[in-house]
C-alpha cells in the first residue's frame, strides 16, 4: 500500500466534498491531527474508522486502500482483453494441434504408398512380403492411434441432424466409421445418426 497516496487522495477526496481537515475530524469523532497525518502519509485510518471515512467521501474501501478511483469500465475493459486473450491462445493451439494431426496423417499416407510400392517390387511374393506388410501395418497403428488422440483433444463434431456440438470420447473416435473429418456418430442430444462434421475453432474443417 501506498501511504503517501492514499494520503493525497483523501485529500483530494476531501475538499471535493468541501469540508476542512476540522470538520472531517468532527464528523468522525477523532482530532484534526489524525487527518493531517493521514494526508501527508504519515499513517493510515484505523480499520474501525475506514467504512464511515469512505461513506463521507463517498469512495469505497477498494478505492481507499488503491488511493485512487477505479472505474468499473475499464475493470471490465480489462477482464474483456485478458477472456480475448485466453481465446486466442486455445485457438492457437487447436490450429497446431490439427496442424500436427494433417502433417502426421498425409506422412503415413506417403509412407504407406512407398513402401507397399517397394515392398512389392523387391520382395518376391510369398510368407516375406506378407510379412512384412503386416508388420508395416503394425508401425502405422502408432500415428494412427495418437491422430486419433489429437482428434478427440481439439474441436467438436456437429450433428447434421440437430446442429447440436459434441465431443466423442476416444473409444467412440477410434470405433465409428470415419472420413478424413467427418464421422458417423449418434448425437448424444437427438439420438439420431448422421455424418457429423468436425469443427475447429468454430468452423469446419475437410481435413
Ligand atoms: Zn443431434
Amino acid at each position: 500500500m501506498d501511504q503517501v497516496k492514499i494520503g493525497r487522495f483523501i485529500a483530494a477526496c476531501r475538499k471535493q466534498k468541501d469540508l476542512t481537515q476540522l470538520q472531517l475530524a468532527e464528523e468522525l469523532g477523532i482530532t484534526d491531527k489524525a487527518i493531517s497525518k493521514w494526508e501527508r502519509g504519515k499513517a493510515m485510518p484505523d480499520t474501525s474508522i475506514m467504512i464511515e471515512l469512505c461513506d463521507l467521501l463517498e469512495i469505497n474501501v477498494n478505492e481507499l486502500l488503491s488511493g485512487e478511483r477505479i472505474n468499473m469500465e475499464s475493470i471490465n475493459l480489462k477482464n474483456e482483453k485478458l477472456l480475448l486473450d485466453m481465446t486466442k491462445e486455445v485457438e492457437q493451439k487447436n490450429k497446431m494441434i490439427w496442424a500436427t494431426r494433417r502433417v502426421l496423417l498425409l506422412s503415413s499416407l506417403v509412407f504407406c504408398l512407398i513402401s507397399t510400392a517397394v515392398v512389392y517390387r523387391f520382395v518376391p511374393e510369398g510368407i516375406w512380403q506378407y510379412a512384412i506388410m503386416a508388420a508395416l501395418v503394425a508401425v502405422l497403428l502408432v500415428p494412427g492411434f495418437y491422430a486419433t488422440k489429437l482428434d478427440v483433444t481439439v474441436g467438436t463434431y456437429k450433428c447434421q441432424k440437430c446442429n447440436h456440438e459434441f465431443a466423442p470420447t476416444y473409444l467412440e473416435e477410434l470405433l465409428t466409421p470415419h472420413t478424413t473429418a467427418s464421422q458417423f456418430f449418434k448425437c448424444p442430444k437427438c439420438g439420431k445418426r448422421s455424418w457429423c462434421r468436425k469443427i475447429v475453432n468454430g468452423k469446419t474443417v475437410r481435413f
